[in-house]
């Protein structure tokens, strides 16, 4: 009987278990941030970032974007964890740029219902990230709207590099 990857999964967690000890934390991130990021498989925030275990909140979805949903997490994280900093991270070559909103009118005549969620698809990386950013400092809910940054991931450099939040407007 072949073993499945969750299998896989349950036997790696045996390993690291056997030799993990209590590290005596409590839920409170240590460096006071929270990540939000893509969930592209070639992104491993923890390396990319020099961050370690209790550092941050992570928060993860297709394309990193910035929803309802996202918005929850981060009043959590700030009100009830606190973390102050966020810091938002798309990258190069992410498959949200390859979906367009009717990716939601498709799914409505394949299953006959349409989706209550936005695609949030995006062709420009650098306005979505944009947008990411004004959507967390515009909301109500979050006490901690200054350091907010947000960046783009290169998936075959592994470089960051900085979204000005204002921006010129595309050419
Ligand atoms: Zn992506």
């Amino acid at each position: 009987m072949t073993e499945s990857v969750t299998d896989q999964l349950v036997r790696a967690n045996e390993k690291y278990a056997g030799g993990f000890t209590d590290p005596g934390m409590d839920a409170r991130p240590v460096r006071k941030v929270a990540v939000v990021a893509c969930m592209d498989a070639r992104l491993d925030l923890h390396e990319a970032l020099g961050l370690a275990l209790g550092d941050c909140h992570t928060i993860r979805n297709a394309g990193g974007v910035v929803t309802d949903d996202v918005i929850r997490s981060l009043t959590i994280s700030q009100r009830k964890l606190g973390t102050e900093a966020v810091v938002l991270i798309h990258h190069t070559g992410c498959g949200l740029q390859q979906l367009t909103e009717s990716f939601r009118h498709e799914l409505e005549l394949e299953v006959g219902q349409r989706p209550s969620w936005a695609v949030e698809s995006f062709t420009d990386v650098d306005q979505d990230v944009r947008q990411s950013i004004a959507r967390v400092r515009t909301s109500p809910f979050l006490p901690h709207t200054e350091d907010v940054r947000g960046f783009v991931f290169d998936v075959t450099t592994g470089l960051l590099r900085e979204v000005d939040p204002v921006g010129a407007p595309a050419a």
